[in-house]
């Protein structure tokens, strides 16, 4: 064969390699393109989540897998979870996910000057919102739990957890839900998938664009006890965001008159009162915004402005109580 012939067949292969590249990645992105909305929905953790992706295969039995993941680690209402068999003394070691939580967890709790405190579980349980029994509520009681309460009576070195009173007990219920909104995320980006919107009780994360090829509307719940219908006091249009909400008004009781919140002031040892009825707050991690967003409701409208002004990088809207119904705050 002559070299001019050689080169004519390389030539023509490589042309139809490019070819078959081209019309291969063609048929990928259009699958992608074309691909319809999934939506899953469940319960976990005690609440509902809701997931829409677009993608051209169903993941949920890999979404199911993360969100028992979680659990298995996370939760304290199975108590095979490793944050229970930490809370019972059983073991010492932290998994891969309590070991990233707890130091988040610690992290947070310094920045917010110890709003957010995953070691308030006593005092939450005495209040009759946890896991356990509720016991005797008098002053004394409480007085007697804060002795053990505060983060600081928590450290991890690797992924030994060491406490500095054995009744020191963990609660991750307000920073876990988030933070399996991350690892949905984080699972959905390993597929190629872009395009989602990820709810786990109020807590999202959003990505690219929705069915309608626009940027996800969030909506913000007004704060009402009797809001059954989810009537809505903001709506806000973000993309590539993650956002958490905490309020006093879905989870609560009334006793002597008095709206008992689940959310705990540490260094009262009791549930919080104050102008804030809700925060939700806008973070690069849904976990960050999880815990942000229930430190807001310990620290109050006030601290919390205070607190957002030295970290720029987090925004969020206040609903407080105006004069004639409510008054949405956006705070940077
Ligand atoms: P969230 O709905 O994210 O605000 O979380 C509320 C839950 O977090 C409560 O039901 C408690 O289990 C827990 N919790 C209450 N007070 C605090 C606090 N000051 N810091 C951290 N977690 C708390
Ligand atoms: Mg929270």
């Amino acid at each position: 064969m002559t070299q001019s012939k050689r080169g004519l067949i390389r030539r023509s292969c490589g042309t139809l390699f490019l070819l078959f590249l081209i019309v291969a990645g063609t048929i990928i992105l259009l699958r992608r393109f074309q691909a319809p909305m999934q939506q899953n929905e469940g319960f976990v953790f005690g609440t509902t989540y809701h997931i829409r992706y677009k993608s051209p295969t169903d993941l949920h039995d890999r979404i199911r897998s993360v969100l028992d993941q979680v659990d298995a680690s996370l939760s304290l209402f199975n108590k095979q979870s490793t944050l229970s068999k930490i809370n019972r003394g059983e073991t010492d070691k932290a998994d891969v996910m309590v070991e990233e939580v707890l130091r988040l967890a610690l992290r947070i709790s310094e920045e917010t000057g110890g709003a957010f405190d995953v070691t308030v579980a006593p005092l939450v349980n005495a209040w009759g919102f946890g896991t356990e029994e509720q016991t005797t509520l008098s002053d004394a009681h409480i007085d007697s739990l804060r002795q053990f309460v505060g983060y600081r009576n928590l450290s991890l070195s690797g992924r030994t957890v060491s406490k500095s009173d054995k009744r020191v007990q963990i609660d991750c219920g307000a920073i876990a839900k988030g933070y399996a909104v991350d690892k949905v995320a984080q699972l959905l980006r390993e597929n190629q998938v872009e395009n989602f919107m990820i709810e786990i009780g109020g807590e999202i994360v959003v990505s690219g664009k929705n069915d309608e090829g626009e940027s996800w509307h969030i909506g913000i719940e007004q704060p009402d006890t009797t809001n059954v219908g989810g009537a809505l006091q903001e709506v806000v249009e973000m993309t590539d965001r993650a956002v958490a909400t905490s309020g006093n008004y879905h989870n609560y009781y009334v006793r002597d008159g008095k709206r008992v919140s689940h959310t705990i002031s540490p260094q009262t040892g009791r549930p919080i009162v104050h102008d804030l009825l809700s925060a939700t707050v806008v973070a690069p991690t849904c976990a960050e915004a999880d815990a942000y967003a229930t430190a807001c409701m310990v620290m109050g409208a006030e601290k919390s402005r205070a607190f957002f002004k030295n970290h720029p990088k987090l925004s969020a809207y206040f609903i407080l109580a105006g004069n004639d119904g409510y008054v949405t705050e956006k705070i940077n």
